[in-house]
């Protein structure tokens, strides 16, 4: 089964104006929480995807870091600006 993340909660947002980098934690509809780190240089760009260890991972099964969500950046990216959240 090929996995596609699909962004169910936006839950918190935080920006650190020296990193000049916006945070959000969501919610997958598997329940799996990732950070995503974005900057806006004008336009909106997904740098960085961190999985929260609150269930194991959906596609390696780890419980432990991985770098597997790394990998659907683009996705998350594409869906955060469908969203409208952004600030
Ligand atoms: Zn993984």
């Amino acid at each position: 089964m090929t996995f596609k993340p699909v962004i169910q909660e936006i839950n918190s947002s935080d920006y650190n104006e020296d990193s000049g980098l916006y945070q959000f934690v969501v919610t997958l509809t598997n329940q799996a929480k990732c950070r995503l780190f974005f900057s806006k240089d004008p336009e909106w760009k997904i740098t960085a995807v961190n999985r929260l260890l609150n269930i194991p991972c959906p596609v390696c099964r780890k419980d432990y870091y991985c770098n597997c969500m790394s990998k659907y950046a683009a996705e998350f990216e594409q869906q955060m600006l469908e969203t409208n959240r952004l600030p």
